[in-house]
């Protein structure tokens, strides 16, 4: 059997893993169901792809969208390793073939989405298949408790019944105590290896900015960094009036969210994904799986939906390890948003004054060049701790933000 190390090498011409990789591909190669926590861009891929070309067989992986699954078919077919997507609009005889290369013609990876694993052809196929891995890609989907639920995931444990002796992976940025649960339960993980990471990203600066024009000081901050960024907005019609506010400033900018049709969507993620166009701006509807690892700065238009989803979205800037940028912009109104839904949750001012506390020794808030910091946020950890629901945490972050990062953004108005 050759060293997992070889194949990193070999193929990827990277020389040591990242953290936990490795103890995840052991776990793997030793026949657990295991369980890859890690943060965006932490390495998460080749955790199935490692072990998958160290055994024999074929590794079947089910991923959430098309776009994911052609880019990394697309990456290790350059590779020169054999690898296919099962996606929409193939016709039912070319499926038919496809399946027999999986069976016989030595391929090493199939992905597919979880619907097409309803389709019988597809099940019967599967059944003759040398499976040496099944691996669940972006396993939150599972979870109605995550931000992108979709029910087909609920089935795949089927594979389970097609594969009985093949272990599962599972590989999630998402470190939400329900969601884990769930994935758990849902793919009949007995005892599975769990591997977590801390979300500590010692590059990221986070930063809560008080302005109440925000396109002014979204303009200066793209001015200044000149690099590739993301803003996220709340609504899908603000995609557009902020892209082409942007335009009129002569910063050139796209657009994403969940209407657009297929082509749109590739053709604005591509001129993104090239840097034809510096900013991506979006709804909550892209990011899942974007690889791109020189995002400067990631803007928040409007606050988060909640804090899981939040270090999701931020966590997409410095992928490559550079020094970036995740900026909350927040004005009068969400103040005023904020103190209400705050005042609503927790209505005891000594409660509010324990949990401030708490969180302040939790976060270690540190200031610097105008920013503050959350170092070794693990919201997993938080959540248990201290009982919190993510909404709660969302609000808490914020008290956090009224008492101290409001004054701290005021004293270094002008550093971003
Ligand atoms: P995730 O799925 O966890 O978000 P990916 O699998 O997409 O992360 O990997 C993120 C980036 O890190 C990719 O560009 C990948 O090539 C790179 N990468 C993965 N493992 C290593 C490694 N051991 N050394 C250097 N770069 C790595
Ligand atoms: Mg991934």
């Amino acid at each position: 059997m050759e060293h997992p190390i070889n194949i990193l090498e070999r193929y990827w011409k990277f020389s040591s893993f990242k953290p936990n990789q490795e103890a995840i591909i052991h776990s793997v190669l030793d026949g657990e169901d295991t369980f890859a926590l890690l943060p965006t861009g932490g390495g998460k891929s080749l955790c199935f792809q490692i072990p998958a070309l160290v055994k024999e067989g074929i590794c079947i992986v089910i991923s959430p969208l098309i776009a994911l699954m052609k880019d990394q078919v697309q990456q290790l077919n350059n590779k020169g390793i054999k690898a296919m997507a099962l996606t929409s609009g193939i016709s039912y005889s070319e499926l038919d073939t496809l399946l027999d290369n999986c069976i016989y013609g030595n391929y090493k990876f199939l992905y597919l989405s979880p619907e097409r694993l309803q389709q019988e052809l597809v099940q019967d196929r599967i059944r003759l298949m040398n499976v040496n891995l099944i691996a669940v890609d972006e396993a939150h989907c599972i979870s109605q408790w995550g931000s992108d639920f979709r029910p087909a995931y609920k089935n795949i444990t089927l594979l389970r019944q097609l594969q009985p002796s093949v272990n599962v992976i599972a590989l999630t940025a998402s470190a939400k105590p329900e969601v884990i649960e769930d994935i758990t339960k849902e793919l009949d993980f007995i005892k599975p290896k769990i591997f977590k990471q801390s979300f500590f990203r010692p590059n990221l600066a986070y930063m809560v900015y008080h302005e109440n024009d925000k396109y002014y000081r979204i303009e200066n901050i793209l001015r200044k960094y000149k690099a590739s960024s993301i803003i996220y907005v709340r609504n899908r019609k603000l995609t557009l009036e902020l892209s082409s506010f942007l335009y009129s400033k002569n910063i050139t900018a796209t657009h994403y969210h969940g209407g657009l049709s297929n082509d749109e969507k590739n053709e604005n993620m591509t001129a993104w994904i090239n840097n034809q166009k510096q900013v991506m701006v979006a709804t909550n509807a892209f990011g899942m799986g974007i690889d791109k690892p020189d995002v400067k700065t990631v803007i928040h238009l409007n606050l988060p939906e909640s804090i899981e989803s939040y270090f999701q979205e931020a966590g997409r800037a410095g992928r490559n390890g550079d020094k970036a940028f995740a900026v909350i912009l927040k004005n009068n109104s969400d103040s005023v948003l904020v103190k209400n839904q705050f005042l609503s949750v927790l209505p005891k001012v000594g409660f509010v004054k324990q949990v401030y506390r708490k969180l302040c020794s939790y976060f270690q808030i540190s200031y610097g060049e105008g920013e503050y910091t959350i170092h070794n946020f693990d919201f997993n950890t938080f959540c248990k701790t201290y009982n919190f629901s993510s909404i709660l945490a969302y609000n808490t972050l914020l008290i956090l933000d009224r008492n101290s990062v409001i004054s701290l953004s005021k004293q270094f108005k002008n550093k971003v």
